[in-house]
């Protein structure tokens, strides 16, 4: 079978799956991302978020280091979202438990093709820890405390299946994880986070952890751990227990970073919340996502449907369902878009626009911040049309100044009032859009962050039964 065919039949598997569930159609196929340099030292960190969709303090702490963080030496993998559909779905696992497939599993479970990709990954020469993360209930406490802090539970932890590996490197898995459990233990939110190894004893009968990621890791001669926050903590907090996890990880590997903003809960919910874009037709429309409105009306979308999109974070996608194109953002829905079905006109020029007297030129694509007025220059052949503008008179909303006051509020696509699209038009054709920004908090996104660069597609004939 060669790749093409093969493709196919994984579509069409999906296909006849998910039809069953009644939902659309899409592929939820998982993100590897590789940062840094392999080196002749194979000492790759795999780092393993969303195996179970309900767990976002796992999968968004991998998402951050796959954009936010910079490996400066050594080399780091992550697959930030490896159930991708339990993640958009807020599920454990719609097909059931992942992590118990990794013994045996039928060729006919949903989860067979991407439990045998992450298998190949896990056994690639170059990785040498596997690190799997995961949100467990409670506190876990060597000795009964209460309910919610005892042997029973898994919240705070470092989870090994046995205490040593006989293997070349890190094999000495309870020393290493005795190191993580103190770093972390340094920067505690308050004591009762305070985190301690996990030992389950997986080789001497433990039945259901020998079906897990890590013990499949460890029975392939891989270094292998569990890392655990809490579910009773919000989400940025277990986001950062488990960055500060992580960080140990890659420094005992001889991994070096940089990141660019301090490790703090407020500066992770600042990142979780406020960071976050997405990206259509070749850049020249860019929508931040904080704050975005539930609904965007009139979204230019291709005339056959398709949507080409890059997110700037891979927990992000988008799933058309009937005739509305949702953006989905882990275990969140962030916004609808209602489409305009239009043809596409490509221009790759400037546009010139006076913004509080000043001129300037700018990309398709950009937000502009706009204290009192601004004048989109004329150009030749294309109409601006200024969503909202209340002077509907002019067909060519080029060359007025227009102030914030006469752009109707509802029209901004977010939910404080601020951000107003500008769109470009040759005849019926669309070009592109410029955003308006009059918010003087939303200043920093000037710098987009797209270091994924993942380019997505929605298309038309993966999404709804009665056009496949
Ligand atoms: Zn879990």
């Amino acid at each position: 079978m060669n790749l093409g065919i093969l493709k196919l039949f994984r579509l069409s598997l999906l296909f006849v799956l998910i039809q069953g569930l009644n939902a659309s159609i899409q592929s939820f196929d998982f993100d590897l991302i590789k940062k840094g340099k392999t080196s002749k030292i194979n000492n790759t960190l795999l780092i393993i978020g969303g195996i179970q969709g309900d767990e976002p303090g796992g999968f968004t702490a991998a998402s951050l280091v796959s954009t936010h963080y910079e490996i400066t030496k050594g080399s780091v993998w992550i697959v930030p979202n490896l159930n991708f559909y339990s993640i958009i779905k807020k599920s454990r696992g719609p097909f059931g438990d992942m992590n118990r497939k990794f013994a045996k599993l039928d060729r006919k479970d949903p989860d067979y093709n991407s439990i045998q990709r992450i298998k190949n990954y896990i056994k690639a020469p170059e990785v040498k820890i596997v690190l799997n993360l995961h949100d467990g209930s409670g506190f876990y406490r060597k000795k009964y405390i209460d309910n919610m802090h005892s042997p029973y539970r898994w919240g705070q932890s470092s989870i090994i299946d046995q205490s040593k590996l006989n293997v070349d490197k890190y094999g000495n898995l309870l020393e290493i994880s005795n190191l993580v459990c103190s770093h972390v233990n340094k920067f505690l939110i308050r004591q009762r986070d305070k985190y301690s190894v996990k030992n389950t004893h997986t080789r001497h009968g433990n039945a259901e952890m020998e079906k897990t990621l890590t013990y499949f890791a460890i029975s392939n001669g891989k270094a292998a751990f569990g890392n655990e926050a809490s579910k009773t903590l919000p989400l940025n907090e277990r986001t950062y227990y488990h960055l500060l996890a992580l960080e140990k990880y890659m420094n005992l590997m001889g991994i070096e970073y940089k990141r660019n903003f301090n490790l703090t809960p407020k500066v992770i919910k600042h990142l979780i919340t406020n960071d976050i874009y997405i990206s259509f037709h070749d850049g020249n429309i860019r929508l931040p996502l904080a704050k975005i409105r539930k609904l965007l009306k009139y979204f230019p979308i291709k005339k056959d449907g398709t949507l080409e999109f890059i997110p700037s974070n891979p927990l992000m996608t988008i799933i058309k369902n009937k005739n509305v194109y949702t953006i989905h953002y882990g275990n969140n829905k962030l916004a609808n878009l209602s489409p305009d079905y239009l043809d596409m006109y490509e221009f790759k020029q400037n546009i010139q626009i006076k913004v509080d007297g000043v001129y300037k030129d700018v990309e398709l694509g950009s937000i502009i911040d706009v204290s009192r007025n601004f004048i989109i220059s004329p150009i030749k052949n294309l109409r601006v049309n200024v969503i909202g503008y209340i002077n509907k008179k002019q067909k060519n909303e080029s060359g007025l100044k227009i102030t914030k006051k006469e752009i109707i509020k509802r029209y901004s696509i977010d939910k404080h009032g601020k951000i107003f699209r500008v769109e470009f038009y040759k005849k019926k054709k669309f070009v592109g859009m410029l955003l308006i920004n009059f918010s003087s908090k939303l200043k920093s996104i000037k710098k987009l962050l797209f270091n994924t660069q993942v380019k997505k597609l929605v298309k038309k004939n993966l999404m709804h039964k009665d056009e496949v």
